[in-house]
């Protein structure tokens, strides 16, 4: 039976997870860290019995004891924030890691089973964006592989197995478009966080969500194809498919365009990384190919949505940029979400904070973790200048140090 550790267990990734090891029936859960939603971890342990969990803080421990009092469910190892976290990510019986917390926080835990030579089910996308170069050299240096559960990513992994990476033209990212995909500038910029939220295909976590609204997850996306797949920024292109059937392609040099196609439903990707190289049944319905009368194909409109344009910029620069740009859109979604900006201020937010980032080269995690603070603080100086009444200061997300 294969044992895994899950970080960040309550959220969307976390969940779906969870019922894709119900379903296989042959995983066991040695480790599972959440954030502050104690009466849903508490249930998820009272389930799947792991022997360490942590969470946020003291606090957090004690309503997660009193819940599974309630529940008269057995204690297991109560382990707490940044720490608790990294003992999660390398629980010595653990051979595979979903990496599944929301923003930086999931960087440093996903690096310290990196170095443990961990199979790493990566949905924490920020990992790979701050520190792509670094990250995928542990990799190899450890031994340790990393399979994607974005969907798109997945997809492309799919579509490369078993090809010669010298006959591969370029990758190619699907897009939904998001809730504002046929919207003018002005309503996309005057967008309520309610209106943000309502993402057509995909049902997940809030700031994934906002940030399909604003196409930035696209573009972080572009930035994390780059470092998984080892492509050049301009072997790496973006194409708008609402229907999020064609979860992404590989254009190979003889002109043949290979997809992959499913289900939208993120247990499909995560089956996938959790059992390969094998492939099993799962719990989904199939994809029935007689309802999918039209599959529609646009360029994105970078004008509307210049996010995606940032993003492929802080690539062209390199270095440290592209941790910059993530830990100040980080602080800006949270903005635009707490109402103390408007979503066109996001991408105004990233922008201002990369013109002023001096990108140096990221030849280690201190320098990319100090950019990301940096980053981070500029973000919340700028948000200040104009924000409706002091923003508070957000650190929710930010990574701990080494
Ligand atoms: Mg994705």
């Amino acid at each position: 039976m294969k044992a895994i550790s899950i970080l960040g267990s309550t959220g969307s990734i976390g969940q779906n997870t969870l019922k894709v090891v119900e379903h296989l029936g042959n995983i066991r859960v040695v480790a599972m860290a959440a954030g502050r939603n104690m009466a849903v971890f508490a249930e998820q342990i009272a389930r799947f019995k792991p022997e360490m969990v942590s969470c946020d803080d003291e606090a957090c421990a004690q309503s997660l004891e009193k819940e599974l009092h309630r529940l008269k469910a057995a204690k297991p190892a109560i382990e707490l924030n940044s720490k608790g976290l990294i003992n999660v990510a390398t629980h010595p019986e653990a051979e595979c890691v979903v990496s599944a917390t929301v923003g930086a926080v999931g960087f440093v835990p996903t690096l310290r089973a990196i170095e443990a030579g961990k199979r790493i089910a990566l949905a924490n996308k920020e990992t790979l964006v701050m520190a792509g170069e670094l990250m995928t050299a542990a990799a190899e240096k450890y031994g340790a592989e990393i399979l994607p559960v974005d969907s798109e990513h997945n997809a492309i992994h799919q579509c490369l197995r078993g090809e010669r990476r010298s006959e591969v033209k370029r990758l190619i990212l699907t897009a939904s478009g998001g809730p504002f995909r046929t919207k003018t500038r002005e309503e996309i910029e005057d967008a309520t966080v309610e209106q943000a939220l309502a993402h057509p295909n995909w049902k997940m976590g809030e700031k994934i969500t906002i940030d399909s609204a604003t196409l930035m997850n696209k573009g972080l996306e572009v930035i994390e194809a780059r470092w998984l797949f080892g492509f050049d920024a301009d072997q790496i292109s973006v194409i708008v498919h609402p229907q999020s059937v064609v979860h992404s392609m590989v254009e190979m040099v003889d002109g043949s365009v290979i997809a992959q196609m499913g289900v939208t439903d993120m247990k499909h990707a995560i089956q996938y990384a959790l059992t390969y190289p094998d492939r099993q049944p799962n719990c989904l319905p199939p994809l029935d190919l007689r309802n999918l009368a039209n599959l529609t194909f646009e360029e994105p409109d970078l004008e509307r949505f210049p996010c995606l344009r940032l993003a492929h910029d802080a690539l062209r620069k390199g270095g440290t940029m592209p941790a910059v740009l993530n830990a100040a859109n980080e602080i800006a979604v949270q903005a635009f979400l707490d109402k103390k900006i408007g979503l066109g201020r996001i991408a105004e937010i990233n922008r201002s904070v990369m013109d002023e980032h001096e990108s140096s080269n990221a030849d280690s995690f201190e320098e990319i973790l100090a950019a990301d603070s940096w980053a981070r603080e500029r973000a919340i100086i700028k948000l200040n200048e104009t924000a409706a009444g002091n923003v508070k200061h957000y650190n929710a997300g930010q990574p701990v140090s080494l």
